[in-house]
């Protein structure tokens, strides 16, 4: 054990929706102070110079996200690999995108190998008190740290190398800059993108507990939007089918995600310039793609006398769980008192105002 005594010591949790101070008010063991894992720096694996300026913010990130390269599943897991990577997503980055470096600020290899992705974001990492601006999530750039995880696991699972950096890298983060342990998502919670992959996606609950675990916090997973693709059906499709026509695009209504519905979906998008559908490390293209906080800008909020193609939409979903409502695109009365029923069942404040935590909740 070492004598030197971590900063994180000095650091507040969230815990429990309680602010404590991590060593005293919780106790935690000294196993409960993750150690940094070796990450290794631009220098090391032979980073261009960026070509103009990095941002670093005056403030802390609040969240992690995780991706997923989109790129091949290698059997590469050597370092060399790993910085043989990390060129060439910066190489991308720059000359395809045409950033000023790394998008990412971290990247981890399928052989465990962290590195360092946008310049500066190790040793202000290792400082705790600031944030490196990058370019891997749209508009949660500023809050956000950005890894990129080696490969495609759409239909694979991660392999357990990489599954135990990323635990250790994220933990070193949650404890370094005090963010929630249960503030780790996907890029897809935020963007139309199929990113991290469907099964690694479906292991971030996972990870979120390794992490709380290692740092000793209490998780609360977050609520997320669902992520529409190709080939989805069912009433959530039928209810995204109101919506679209809510907004005077023109889909059938037939509860299944075709071309014509994605067709739409791809307009709303275009026409509410809400960034294109791709993961930024490769920024393979995923038409169809709908999901993230797109749905704040299609999901309205319905309340008093709302009426129309989007309180049939609601009342669509209301119906898929049970609650009997008219399908008469009037939202006073029943479906109302539907969605109280709904609010107080999910422990929110029954306030009968259909907003976006009860559109999350009904469209999953
Ligand atoms: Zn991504």
């Amino acid at each position: 054990m070492s004598l030197h005594r971590s900063p994180v010591a000095r650091r507040s949790f969230l815990v429990g929706g309680l602010t404590v101070t991590a060593v005293g008010a919780l106790g935690l063991p000294a196993s409960a102070r993750p150690a940094a894992p070796e990450i290794a720096g631009t220098a090391d694996w032979g980073a261009r110079e960026p070509s103009s300026a990095i941002d670093v913010l005056d403030s802390k990130p609040t969240k992690i996200i995780v991706h997923h390269t989109a790129s091949a599943n290698v059997d590469d897991t050597s370092q060399a690999q790993a910085f043989a990577l990390s060129r060439s997503i910066q190489d991308h980055h720059m000359d395809g995108n045409g950033w000023k470096d790394t998008g990412q600020n971290f990247t981890n290899s399928r052989g465990g190998w962290i590195t360092e992705g946008r310049h500066k974001s190790l040793s202000v990492l290792q400082e705790g008190a600031q944030h490196v601006l990058g370019a891997h999530a749209g508009d949660q750039n500023s809050v956000a740290l950005g890894i990129e995880n080696e490969g495609t696991y759409t239909d694979v699972d991660v392999p357990e190398k990489l599954w135990t950096s990323l635990v250790s890298l994220c933990s070193y983060m949650v404890s370094q800059y005090g963010i929630s342990a249960s503030e780790i998502y996907g890029h897809r919670d935020f963007m139309s993108t199929e990113c991290p992959g469907e099964v690694f996606y479906g292991r971030l609950p996972e990870l979120r507990e390794a992490v709380g675990a290692a740092v000793g916090q209490r998780v609360v997973h977050p609520v997320t939007w669902l992520l529409l693709k190709p080939g989805a059906g069912g009433p959530a499709v039928t209810a995204t089918q109101h919506l679209l026509r809510a907004q005077g695009l023109s889909v059938p209504v037939d509860g299944a995600y075709g071309p014509q519905t994605q067709a739409a979906t791809g307009e709303f998008l275009r026409s509410h310039r809400i960034e294109a559908a791709t993961c930024h490390a490769t920024r393979v293209e995923e038409p169809g793609y709908f999901g993230g906080t797109a749905w704040t800008a299609l999901a309205p909020v319905l309340a008093g006398d709302s009426r129309g193609d989007a309180v049939l939409a609601l009342q669509v979903l209301l119906t898929s769980r049970g609650h009997y409502v008219p399908a008469d695109a009037q939202y006073a009365g029943r479906s109302a008192d539907a969605v109280r029923e709904f609010q107080s069942a999910q422990g929110l404040q029954p306030t009968g105002v259909a907003d976006h935590e009860v559109w999350k909740r009904l469209l999953r």
